[in-house]
């Protein structure tokens, strides 16, 4: 019951994810939390076009991200991240997506290992509701080994809910379950094209 639930609700994260685009060239990967000890959790099958829904979109995971049934399908390359994700918080639903937004910040801000955002309504998505709070965002390098990259992700999963851009790669937000992942990441992704429109204005 459980696992059917889950699958649908990461199936309609999928596809309203498809129709903004963000999954160009099968890019990107979702997972959601189905059993917590041990961890198991969906995660996307490798390779897949994510504007199509099927009964092969998912599989499920363990915590070291191996398929927990005899299957053909292949868990998404990056499955180690949202392994990593759900050994370190109590996250129920983890998303990953490249956006060009998301890369072009990524790169901008990449030196300074962080974006920061202030003065931002929609900071409030992740819980920062005084007037001078900043929503600090961590850019980490783009390892192309995957448990190097995990290396790099950990150290900035130490609360429940959050999010960091991997540079000039994508951006990994994780929530308590799929509507508060999906609201992070959509905020980010807000909060990216309003800082790249407005180094637009600056620029001109
Ligand atoms: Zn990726």
């Amino acid at each position: 019951m459980t696992l059917q639930v889950k699958w649908e609700e990461l199936a309609d994260i999928k596809d309203e994810l498809a129709a903004r685009d963000w999954f160009m060239g099968t890019s990107g990967n979702l997972a959601i939390k189905v059993h917590v000890d041990p961890i198991e959790f969906l995660v996307t099958a490798s390779g897949k076009d994510k504007k199509k829904r099927t009964s092969e979109d998912f599989l499920l995971v363990d915590s070291d991200g191996k398929p927990t049934a005899n299957t053909h399908l292949k868990p998404s390359a990056e499955t180690l991240l949202h392994c990593a994700i759900y050994r370190e918080t109590k996250a129920g639903c983890s998303l990953h997506v490249h956006t060009v937004a998301n890369n072009v910040i990524s790169e901008i801000y990449g030196d300074e290992g962080k974006v920061d955002f202030q003065g931002i309504e929609l900071i409030k998505a992740f819980g920062m509701w005084e007037e001078d709070a900043i929503l600090s965002i961590p850019i980490i390098p783009n390892h192309a080994h995957i448990p190097k990259l995990t290396e790099a992700l950990t150290p900035h999963l130490s609360t429940d809910k959050g999010a960091v851009l991997i540079r000039n790669h994508g951006i990994t937000v994780w929530g308590k379950d799929g509507f508060e992942a999906k609201k992070l990441l959509e905020a980010c992704e807000f909060l990216f094209q309003y800082q790249l429109a407005l180094h637009q204005i600056h620029a001109k």
